[in-house]
């Protein structure tokens, strides 16, 4: 019992994101909007390709979605992006 009440104690010192509608603050979701995928690739003598590199470029917004319930929490996504490791 007293474990679990450091574990609470740790939580609120952390300062987590949590959603305010349904308490959520495990699952997130990242969505972006327009990203062109470019894949290099190189064909082979056989005829098969094989992908090189491939690189991601964001035109449209970033958004934060809670995972529990999808209320848009992209007012947080600053702070999240800060707390990427
Ligand atoms: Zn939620």
């Amino acid at each position: 019992m007293q474990q679990k009440n450091m574990h609470l104690k740790d939580h609120q010192a952390a300062n987590l994101i949590s959603c305010p509608s349904c308490g959520n603050d495990e699952d997130f979701f990242e969505v972006a909007e327009n990203v062109i995928i470019t894949t290099h690739y190189l064909q082979n003598p056989d005829g098969s390709f094989t992908p090189e590199e491939d690189s991601s470029q964001i035109l449209g917004p970033v958004r934060l979605i809670c995972g529990e319930c999808e209320e848009d929490l992209t007012a947080f996504h600053q702070r999240f992006t800060e707390m990427l490791f």
